[in-house]
């Protein structure tokens, strides 16, 4: 088809494949700067129960302090992370620091405080990860109980023996392991149960219309009740209003994320809020405890 309209519109499809290539080929120099001067921070989010409003632990967020641009968003620089293979160097470093973290937390008078943090399927492709928290549990002393990572189903069903392997492993290091972004992919959650999981994360798609959509309504009831009987803890990501909240609260969910509570802040903003012992505001009818 580019063709068909002559030289010009050929010319300008090779010169926006260039630009596109151009573009790519910076941000790729620009992440591997990012690396070596220290333009990486994690953010962290809370991760609230439902029934008492207290804020029970945290997910560690990548964020790029990329100079002349603020502050980027990991949807877009995670995948050519993942693409160029860097994604295992900047991993490495998001264990590295969020060990770091727990243990500063372990150690404030508002802390201990779990911390989350996510997996790419590249991470598991080599010995490396298990090293990487081993090593990071032992430098600095904290509980591995404390230390939770996230894998997204898509990766898990990508190379399912390797990655059952490895999860097994860290589990048995004491590791808290959970399915991010559940729902979207192909698994059932009978077959996740072979895997050492103790949560599942509702993916943010069956959320956003809750509890309009009777269909997302409908998904994640049933996934709140699969999992509790498969004896799995459950979390809605995404939650940013009170009907949505409610909703959740009356069909049992047990923990929420979302903009509602909080977005994800920096160290030192969420080292406050823990001080501050931060409740949820609002409480859906028949909340246990009340506070
Ligand atoms: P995720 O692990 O599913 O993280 C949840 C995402 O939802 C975060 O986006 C969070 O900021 C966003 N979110 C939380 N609450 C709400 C809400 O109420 N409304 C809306 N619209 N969004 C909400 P973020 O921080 O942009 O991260 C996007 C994805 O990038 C993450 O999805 C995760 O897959 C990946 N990612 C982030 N940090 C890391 C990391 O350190 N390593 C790896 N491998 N991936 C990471
Ligand atoms: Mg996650
Ligand atoms: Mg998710
Ligand atoms: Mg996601």
């Amino acid at each position: 088809q580019a063709k068909q309209g002559g030289s010009n519109q050929c010319s300008y499809f090779t010169y926006a494949m260039n630009e596109q290539a151009q573009h790519r080929y910076q941000l790729e120099q620009a992440l591997r700067q990012a690396c070596a001067s220290d333009e990486f921070e994690l953010y962290y989010q809370p991760k609230v129960h439902l029934r008492t409003g207290r804020m029970v632990g945290t997910e560690a967020l990548l964020r790029w302090n990329r100079p002349g641009h603020g502050v980027v968003s990991p949807a877009e620089f995670i995948p050519l992370l993942e693409q160029t293979g860097m994604i295992r160097e900047v991993g490495a470093w998001v264990i590295e620091q969020a060990c770091r973290q727990i243990a500063r937390w372990a150690q404030d008078e508002a802390g201990p405080l779990p911390v989350a943090v996510n997996v790419a399927s590249p991470q598991f492709s080599d010995s490396t990860l298990v090293d990487t928290v081993a090593a990071a549990l032992q430098r600095h002393q904290i509980d591995p109980a404390l230390l939770s990572l996230e894998v997204t189903e898509t990766a898990l069903m990508e190379d399912l023996a390797r990655t059952a392997a490895t999860l097994s492993t860290l589990w048995s290091m004491g590791v808290r392991i959970a399915i991010d972004d559940f729902g979207t992919g192909y698994s059932s959650l009978a077959y996740l149960r072979r895997f050492p999981v103790d949560t599942l994360k509702i993916d943010i798609a069956f959320i956003r219309e809750l509890p309009n959509n009777a269909d997302d309504a409908a998904v994640v009831r049933a996934i709140i009740a699969m999992a509790h009987s498969l004896k799995l803890k459950v979390v809605a990501e995404g939650v940013e209003s009170a009907d949505q909240l409610a909703y959740l609260g009356e069909h049992g969910c047990d923990l929420i994320q979302g903009y509602y509570f909080s977005r994800p802040i920096p160290a030192d903003m969420m080292t406050q809020l823990m001080r501050q012992d931060a409740r949820l505001a609002y409480l859906p009818a028949g909340a246990g405890e009340r506070l």
